[in-house]
């Protein structure tokens, strides 16, 4: 057993919120490690090579709320990364041959929207405007630990005081559409506003993205508003973006922000304890053996992970542990991607579509298939009719394959992790031929341009990523999972019940997706609390 150096902070996973964290905390001068157990940096914000010369962006594939503050304090345009704005947003073909897109203008979305309903249309102006006001009252949320549950005195006041001023100006009403939007479902949301079931399925489209749950189950229906938090450089509400270079562009930025703030980034090191004594972390013991010492460490593993897996139970407080057992995962999504010889043709898609518009479709054909897809995964069985979000990378990049070959990543949501017979290394092909039929359906050239696929089931994202039960989420994003709840109730500030341990993850305030904010609020909790330790030692 070797004994490293000593380092102020060490960062468990070089995902991109364990790379943001690392930036920040760098830029502070806190001499910073991270230790990465792939091969690879980036987690599940990765580009990597699906076959020969063919790059694709194997796990996420949207950049959609990346915090504009991270994008601008790490300068990451400076080192490389450029984004497109995805024109339509989201776009569904449907059975009869229509494809409808969400235009990102909202002229031409309106005017699209009027070809199917004349009234819809105008309840989307009235229901939108009062989605993006609500939207707003959250955004300020997502850049700051939540409030303490278990604070009180000065502290309590202090939290108090902080939520009621990001309140400040509500009426009686918005609070009721608050509630009713973090408690209530989609599907019955949507059901009071519109009549045409292509537009509800417009909405669906991209709602209940990588949780658990139907359209109709309660709590659905926050995603609306997650989704007009404002993301990318521009602080877009409802942005969605095509990043040049596959995801991978992300954490490759993030990296170099990091390495110019001085921290040291190593691949292929897994970390297998973290050395806990007298209630304090001392540092960490990498799987040979080899240990690195640090007062300060961030876990950007999933909340799981890190304290069921690297951490002995002794450690932690009983009811701490189990509450940390009981965080729902259980997948529920996978993802296939694809190297085909030419681009889908999909029925219905205007000919003069623009490349952008070719480039995205999301196969769910109503709100009730969702709702019955889910019921099917719940139980354990893998749906025959799948849900599958197509995205043409190489249509909108020419950087991820060569001339003649085509991108096409798939996102399959509702795929249960605990299979009911048989097991997922039995059942992998299975899946990846379910989802090249469903997409016959609408773009029937595609079964014989495939020349690689790569299907990545619940249990492969958690064998390669390391994502518990393959939840993309570190934990679902359910209201009972999230806020003050996240990663359990009590600490959701970052800290752990173990002096110097953070966690700086998705698991953590405010959750999943390529945002940057977890990483960014662990970082800044750690120099406050440090800055506190300062001052009471010199005082
Ligand atoms: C299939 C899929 C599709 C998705 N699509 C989108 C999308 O389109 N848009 C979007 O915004 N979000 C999407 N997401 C969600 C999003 O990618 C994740 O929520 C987010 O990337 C999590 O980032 P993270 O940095 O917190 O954790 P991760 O990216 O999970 O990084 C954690 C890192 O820690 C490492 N690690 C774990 N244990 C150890 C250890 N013991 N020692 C060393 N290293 C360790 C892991 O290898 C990993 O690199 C998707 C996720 C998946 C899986």
């Amino acid at each position: 057993m070797s004994v490293a150096s000593k380092y102020d902070a060490i960062v468990i996973g070089a995902g991109h919120n364990g790379l943001t964290a690392a930036a920040y905390l760098g830029g502070a001068g806190l001499s910073t490690l991270v230790l990465e157990r792939r091969e690879i940096i980036g987690g599940c914000c990765v580009t990597e090579e699906i076959a020969p010369g063919c790059r694709a962006s194997t796990t996420s594939y949207i950049a959609s709320m990346l915090r504009p503050e991270v994008i601008r304090d790490l300068e990451l345009a400076s080192h490389g990364l450029r984004m497109v704005p995805c024109d339509p947003a989201l776009q569904v073909p449907f059975p009869d041959g229509d494809v409808v897109p969400w235009w990102t203008d909202r002229a031409r979305l309106l005017s699209e929207l009027r070809k199917i309903s004349v009234k819809d249309s105008e309840t989307f102006v009235r229901v939108d405007d009062q989605l993006k006001k609500l939207a707003r009252y959250l955004q300020p949320f997502f850049l700051e630990p939540p409030p303490e549950l278990a604070a009180d005195g000065l502290q309590g006041w202090w939290n108090l005081l902080r939520v009621g001023k990001r309140f400040r100006g509500i009426t009686n009403s918005e609070i009721a559409q608050l509630v009713s939007f973090l408690t209530g479902s989609l599907g019955e949301f949507l059901d009071h506003n519109y009549e045409s079931e292509k537009i509800k399925t417009l909405f669906l489209a991209n709602n209940v993205y990588g949780k658990h749950g139907g359209p109709y189950d309660s709590g659905s229906a926050l995603g609306l508003l997650f989704h007009l938090l404002s993301g990318g450089e521009h602080e877009l509400q409802g942005f969605y973006g095509h990043v040049i270079g596959g995801m991978g562009s992300i954490t490759q930025a993030l990296a170099a922000a990091a390495r110019r703030r001085g921290v040291e980034i190593r691949t292929s090191t897994a970390v297998a304890r973290i050395d806990v004594r007298d209630g304090r972390v001392r540092g960490v013991v990498l799987e040979d053996g080899t240990e690195i010492a640090a007062n300060t460490i961030l876990s950007n593993a999933d909340p799981k992970r890190t304290f069921l897996c690297l951490v002995e139970p002794k450690s932690l407080p009983e009811d701490f542990h189990r509450a940390v057992e009981s965080i729902r995962m259980n997948g529920p999504c996978a993802k296939v991607n694809f190297v085909l010889a030419e681009e889908p043709r999909l029925n219905g898609m205007p000919r003069n579509a623009s490349a952008a518009q070719r480039s995205l479709f999301t196969l769910v054909p109503s709100l009730e298939f969702a709702e019955r897809c889910y019921d099917i995964a719940k139980f354990g069985d893998i749906p025959q009719q799948l849900w599958v979000d197509c995205v043409v990378a190489s249509n909108v990049d020419d950087t991820l394959a060569p001339k003649g070959r085509h991108i096409m990543t798939c996102f399959v949501q509702y795929v249960p992790y605990f299979l009911r017979s048989g097991t997922w290394d039995e059942n992998r092909e299975l899946l990846g031929d379910r989802v090249v039929k469903k997409i016959a359906e609408y773009a029937p050239n595609v079964p014989h341009a495939i020349v690689a696929r790569q299907v990545l089931t619940p249990l492969d994202l958690e064998r390669t990523y390391g994502l518990t039960e393959g939840n993309i989420f570190h934990g679902d994003l359910a209201l009972e999972q999230l806020f003050f709840m996240r990663p359990v109730p009590g600490w959701s500030q970052y800290r752990s019940p173990i002096a110097g341990l953070y966690l700086c993850g998705a698991g953590a305030h405010p959750g999943g997706g390529v945002t940057g904010a977890p990483g960014h609020n662990a970082a800044f909790q750690v120099l406050r609390d440090l800055r506190r330790r300062h001052r009471g030692a010199t005082a």
